[in-house]
C-alpha cells in the first residue's frame, strides 16, 4: 500500500490518484536567473524518485512542472546586463535543463514557462476581482486574505487576528509579516511589463503556480510537491487563490522536503559553503555521486550535505557495480540455491515496502545492501548458482529504475563504454593470434584513460578507475 506524509492533514495516507490511472501532479519550478544549487537539486531529485516509484507502481504521470521566468531578481539582473527578459532567462533555462540531465532527472510531462501564460493569469485575475477577492493599490492589484477564511491550513498557522487589511509591498517573501500579496504588480520605471486589460505590469509568482496548475490538471490535483520552504507564505497563498477561484480543493496530497544543510551548517554565500550543482561536479565528483546522496535521506529529513558523504556514496555505487559485474562475469555452478532465492524475494519486498512507506530511501537502500552483502558471501563460498543470477539481476533492475545509478556518467574526454568494449576484443584477437606485444599496448592505452582490465576464467572484466 502506497503511503505518503500529507503535509495538509499532517497524516500518512494512503495514495491512489484520484480519476483514471494517472497522477496529476504539480512541482515548482525554477526561477531561472542563475544556476541552480544543490538545496534545489535536493527536492528536485526526490520529485524525480517520486515520479519513476509512481510509474514503477503502475500509475501513468501528469506531471507539470512552472519555470519562473519573470520576477524581481530576473528583471533586475537582465537590465544589469543590457539583455532581454527571454534573452537572459533562456541561458538559465538551459543550464537548468541540463544540470537535470546530468543528475538523470526526468523531464516532466509539462514544463510550462510563466510568460507564454500571462493572458491566462490576467484572466485569473479578473474572475478574483469579479469574486470580491482583490482590491488595486496604485496600479498593482492584491488578494485579500480576509476573503479566505481557511488560510494557514496547510502550514497550520493561526492567523486570526493577523489579517486587517494591511499590505507590504515586498517581493522578498521572507521578510514579509503582513499576508495580503500581490496578484499583479505595477511596472516600476523602465522596467518590462506587458499591457493588458487589467493595465500594465506583471503577474505575481504565487498567482502563475495556480492558474498553469488548473489549466493543465483540472480544479485538483492529486499531489503537490515542493521545497518546504515554500510551505508558507507561497503554497498557502497557492491554495487560497485557487480555492477562490474553483470553490474545489486544490490539491489532496501536499509532499515537501527538508531542507538541505552543507557540512551541518545552513548554506550560505557567506558562509562559503554555498554550492550550484556546477560547483561539486568541478571538484570531480561523478553526477551520480550527487544524486546517489541526494536521494539516499528520506525526504522529511534534513539532508547534510557533505564531501565524505560524496565519497561514501561513491563507494556504495562501486559496490553495487562489482556485484552487477560478478553476476555478469563469474562462471558459476549450475542448479539454484533456494535458500538465496527466498533471501531474495525478502530483500525484494523490504525494498518495495519501504519505498511504499512515504519514499524511504534509506530503508529501501539498507534491503538492497543487505542482500549484497549475503550474496557476495555466498558467491565467495561458491554457493551462488547460475539459477540465482536471473532474480538477483532483477532486483537490481527495480532498484536502478528508481535510484539511476548504475550506469557510469561518462565525462568530459573519457573514454565511452562501447570503445572501450572495442578495444577489448581487439586485445582478446591480438592475444588468440599470440600478438602480446599489441595486446600490452592496448591495456596500456586503456590505462592510460583510466580504465583497469582484469583478466578471470570468465573473460576480462573492466572498470573504472
Ligand atoms: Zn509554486
Amino acid at each position: 500500500m502506497l503511503r505518503f506524509y500529507n503535509t495538509l492533514t499532517q497524516q500518512l495516507e494512503e495514495f491512489r490518484p484520484a480519476r483514471d490511472n494517472t497522477v496529476r501532479m504539480y512541482t515548482c519550478g525554477p526561477t531561472v536567473y542563475d544556476f541552480a544549487h544543490i538545496g534545489n537539486f535536493r527536492t528536485f531529485t526526490f520529485v524525480d524518485l517520486l515520479r519513476r516509484w509512481l510509474r514503477a507502481s503502475g500509475f501513468l504521470l501528469d506531471h507539470v512542472m512552472n519555470i519562473t521566468d519573470v520576477d524581481d531578481k530576473i528583471i533586475r539582473n537582465a537590465a544589469a546586463k543590457h539583455q532581454s527578459l527571454k534573452d537572459y532567462t533562456a541561458v538559465y533555462t538551459q543550464a537548468f535543463l541540463d544540470d537535470c540531465a546530468v543528475l538523470r532527472l526526468e523531464s516532466p510531462e509539462r514544463l510550462v514557462p510563466a510568460t507564454a501564460h500571462i493572458d491566462d493569469m490576467v484572466s485569473a485575475i479578473e474572475r478574483l476581482t469579479a469574486g470580491g477577492h482583490t482590491y488595486p493599490s496604485e496600479g498593482s492589484v492584491y488578494f485579500r486574505i480576509a476573503t479566505f477564511p481557511e488560510y494557514g491550513k496547510l502550514s497550520h498557522n493561526d492567523f486570526s487576528g493577523n489579517l486587517a487589511g494591511a499590505r507590504v509591498d515586498v517581493d522578498e517573501y521572507e521578510k514579509a509579516d503582513a499576508r495580503d500579496f500581490a496578484l499583479w504588480k505595477a511596472p516600476k520605471e523602465g522596467e518590462t511589463s506587458w499591457d493588458t486589460s487589467i493595465g500594465p505590469g506583471r503577474p505575481g509568482w504565487h498567482i502563475e503556480c495556480s492558474v498553469m496548475a488548473i489549466k493543465y490538471l483540472g480544479a485538483t490535483l492529486d499531489i503537490h510537491v515542493g521545497g518546504v520552504d515554500l510551505i508558507f507564505p507561497h503554497h498557502e497563498n497557492e491554495i487560497a487563490q485557487s480555492e477562490s477561484l474553483t470553490g474545489q480543493p486544490f490539491s489532496r496530497f501536499w509532499l515537501h522536503s527538508e531542507f538541505l544543510m552543507v557540512e551541518g551548517q545552513k548554506m550560505s554565500k557567506s558562509l562559503g559553503n554555498y554550492y550550484t550543482l556546477r560547483d561539486v561536479l568541478q571538484r570531480g565528483y561523478a553526477p551520480e555521486t550527487i544524486r546517489y546522496l541526494l536521494a539516499s535521506v528520506p525526504h522529511r529529513k534534513t539532508l547534510n550535505f557533505t564531501f565524505d558523504g560524496l565519497k561514501s556514496a561513491a563507494t556504495a555505487i562501486d559496490r553495487l557495480r562489482n556485484f552487477k559485474l560478478r553476476l555478469e562475469t563469474d562462471a558459476l555452478p549450475d542448479g539454484a540455491n533456494e535458500k538465496l532465492l527466498e533471501r531474495l524475494q525478502v530483500a525484494r519486498t523490504a525494498f518495495v515496502e519501504a519505498m511504499d512507506d512515504d519514499l524511504n530511501t534509506a530503508e529501501a537502500l539498507a534491503a538492497i545492501f543487505e542482500y549484497v552483502r549475503d550474496a557476495n558471501s555466498a558467491m565467495d563460498a561458491g554457493e551462488f548458482r547460475a539459477g540465482n543470477v536471473g532474480s538477483a539481476l532483477h532486483l537490481l533492475d527495480r532498484f536502478d529504475e528508481v535510484f539511476k545509478v548504475l550506469e557510469p556518467s561518462s565525462a568530459a574526454g573519457e573514454i565511452p563504454a562501447e570503445e572501450v568494449e572495442k578495444l577489448i576484443e581487439e586485445r582478446n584477437a591480438a592475444k588468440k593470434a599470440r600478438n602480446f606485444g599489441r595486446a600490452d599496448q592496448i591495456r596500456e592505452e586503456l590505462l592510460a584513460k583510466g580504465i583497469i582490465l582484469e583478466d578471470t576464467k570468465a573473460g576480462v572484466r573492466w572498470k573504472r578507475k
